[in-house]
């Protein structure tokens, strides 16, 4: 059966997905399905891979390895044609409708472009944190919150977020501090007063170092001595949005820095689109799964609505017409009884 992808320019795809995390992993298998000729572009380093039993996935009810979640979603990508390219983009330009990508080992040429390249959670700057980094050491009280409960938890951060957090805390623990690991606080007096009224303690000395074994954080050691036992710390250091490549094509971005989209994942630029947590949207997996989709078949309907407005869909349909059979046939209604009867 013919596709509409073979009487394409080989050199340009249809689609191009830079990022093989779960947003652009989701889209990829919805442009698989959709016959779209699709070819994701991908550095490895998804945030999924930080997290060792994903729990609020639906669907797995004892919890899921993000690096499992990954694995199997460029499989099931792959099992719908969907190519997969291991490289780095490093620029990208559009000429005449086409977005041109450089990466470190190749330049390519799309048609329509999802950006789906994440964001990095920047980690406490605390000796001895990273290897607890996804095991006793998390960013998102969505995803880990609930499997902190009763426990001894330590917010870093001095900002309002971070009051903010500690507060929000109080329903999985009632023993929340907050850090400001040797930073001036920097709550509003709204902020200060509810730290005050909800009696949760701040620490504002450095931390010297964090006592952990096999990842699993034991203690925080102050400057001064004090050793506070800790068993799990959540940080508000801020994130790093991967939007290089929207803004080298001025795509509008937010006042927090992420991709503006509609609600079907068009950004400012015709032809691109972003998905997961590089835009404004909740940095949650099923989040980004479902962005990725909604993406996906809006690509879909635009290459449509392109394909009847220049007349490539005409062209297809003639290759059909000559190559391939393009009416069912006909049974007489005799033939049809008689079948029946047998
Ligand atoms: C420690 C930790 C625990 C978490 N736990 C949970 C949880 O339990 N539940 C939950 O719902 N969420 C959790 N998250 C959040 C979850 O990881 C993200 O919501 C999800 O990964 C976002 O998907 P994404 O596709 O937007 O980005 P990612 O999955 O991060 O994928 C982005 C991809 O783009 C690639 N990329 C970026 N730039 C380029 C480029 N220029 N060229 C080529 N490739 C590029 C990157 O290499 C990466 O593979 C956790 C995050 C962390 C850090």
């Amino acid at each position: 059966m013919i596709q509409h992808k073979d009487l394409d320019d080989p050199q340009t795809r249809e689609v191009i997905v830079v990022g093989g995390g779960i947003a652009g992993l989701s889209a990829a298998i919805y442009l698989g399905r959709a016959q779209r000729d699709t070819l994701i572009i991908d550095s490895g380093h998804s945030m999924a891979k930080w997290e060792p039993v994903v729990e609020n996935y639906l669907g797995f009810p004892r919890g899921v390895g993000g690096e499992e979640l990954l694995k199997n979603g460029e499989q099931q990508a792959k099992h719908h044609e969907v190519r997969f390219v291991q490289d780095e983009i490093q620029t990208v330009s559009s000429k005449k409708s086409v977005f041109v990508l450089k990466g470190k080992k190749k330049i390519y040429r799309t048609k329509r472009l999802l950006l789906a390249t994440g964001i990095f959670h920047l980690p406490p700057e605390i000796p001895g944190v990273k290897e607890c980094l996804g095991h006793s050491m998390f960013f998102c009280k969505d995803c880990d919150g609930y499997r902190v409960r009763g426990k001894r938890i330590a917010i870093i951060g001095s900002n309002n977020e971070a009051v903010e957090y500690a507060l929000g805390m109080l329903h999985y623990s009632a023993c929340v501090i907050v850090a400001t690991n040797d930073r001036k606080p920097g709550w509003d007096k709204r902020h200060a007063r509810w730290l005050a009224e909800y009696e949760i303690p701040v620490e504002r000395k450095r931390i010297t170092d964090v006592d952990h074994r096999r990842r699993k954080i034991r203690a925080l050691d102050f400057a001064g001595g004090t050793c506070v036992k800790i068993d799990y710390i959540f940080t508000t250091r801020g994130d790093i949005f991967h939007t290089g490549l929207a803004e080298k094509l001025r795509a509008k971005l937010d006042s927090d820095g992420q991709i503006k989209v509609d609600q079907c994942m068009r950004t400012s630029v015709p032809g691109l689109y972003a998905a997961g947590c590089v835009t404004p949207a909740n940095c949650q997996m099923i989040i980004a799964a479902g962005q990725g989709a909604a993406a996906a078949q809006a690509i879909n309907r635009d290459l449509f609505e392109e394909s009847l407005a220049t007349h490539s869909l005409r062209r297809f349909r003639e290759v059909q017409l000559a190559d391939e059979k393009t009416v069912p046939e006909n049974v007489s209604s005799a033939a049809r009884r008689k079948k029946k009867r047998r």
